[in-house]
């Protein structure tokens, strides 16, 4: 069976001990494809998902982006240094971006300016979007759509956790949407709705690690392996074997993302 995990954060402290036996147990689990998503931290810092994907590019693949509550955070230089990372051909897509309402992290202004300049960036890199999105349809689908990225580089809504209705809305854009272990809470049916009806030509699955692990892990550190508890429920609500549902979204993950060899490399530094 080939499962993928379109959407993990390992380069952080959380996997520091123990980073290639959760990587073996993803393989072993018959992962065949992680997408790790590399992120701004702090001044000078993207962390290390482009360095870690590297040594292993027939598994890992990685992005680089700003996430929504960061957006204020991140100097000029910063921004510089995302377009650079952006043009470099180790990596895959840009985010995740996008516009999280809820916690507020960065005010909204900040959030829409910094999702505005990943999605031109996107654009002009020829590379998909990994957008993070909570409590903002309105504006998300507006500047999704303003962007036109779907109908160009393409991208995925992660972790999806909207009804039908909502990604109704997102597919008609042109974008993937993919799905984490939300889908395997009991009380969250309007989101397994979504999760059944979605075309299988568009459906994602990722972990999320180390966030919001699946049942039975729920409330434990989440890593790759666990996405075949994501696929499963998946499969089950949706009638069909697992197989079919891994290879799905495996080989949706790899048309979307499939590394730009184009792309220009990145300027020294
Ligand atoms: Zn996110
Ligand atoms: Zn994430």
């Amino acid at each position: 069976m080939a499962l993928v995990d379109s959407h993990a954060h390992l380069d952080g402290p959380e996997f520091e001990s123990d980073r290639s036996a959760v990587l073996e147990r993803a393989r072993a689990a018959g992962v065949a494809r992680i997408v790790l998503i590399g992120l701004w931290r702090k001044a000078g810092d993207f962390g290390s998902a482009v360095e870690l994907a590297a040594v292993d590019p027939g598994f890992l693949w990685a992005t680089a982006g700003v996430h929504p509550h960061e957006a204020e955070h991140v100097p000029g230089e910063d921004w510089q240094r995302l377009e650079e990372l952006a043009r470099d051909a180790r990596v895959v897509g840009i985010g995740e971006t996008g516009l999280d309402y809820h916690y507020l992290h960065s005010t909204r202004e900040a959030q829409r300016a910094g999702f505005e300049r990943q999605l031109t960036l996107a654009a002009s890199v020829g590379k998909p979007v990994s957008v993070h999105l909570r409590e903002a349809e309105e504006d998300s689908v507006a500047m999704l759509r303003d962007s036109g990225v779907g109908r160009g580089p393409g991208g995925v809504i992660h972790c999806f956790s909207g009804d039908a209705r909502a990604a109704e809305r997102y597919l008609e854009l042109g974008l993937h949407l993919s799905f984490s272990g939300i889908v395997t809470f009991k009380n969250d049916t309007a989101l397994q709705e979504a999760a059944r009806v979605v075309p299988l030509d568009r459906l994602l699955i990722e972990t999320d690690a180390p966030f919001l692990a699946p049942v039975p892990h729920r409330g434990k550190r989440n890593e790759p392996a666990y996405v075949a508890f994501t696929a499963g429920k998946i499969a089950e609500m949706r009638g069909v074997p697992i197989a079919e549902v891994g290879a799905a979204a495996l080989r949706n993950t790899e048309r979307l993302f499939a590394p730009k060899l184009a792309a220009k490399p990145a300027p020294k530094s």
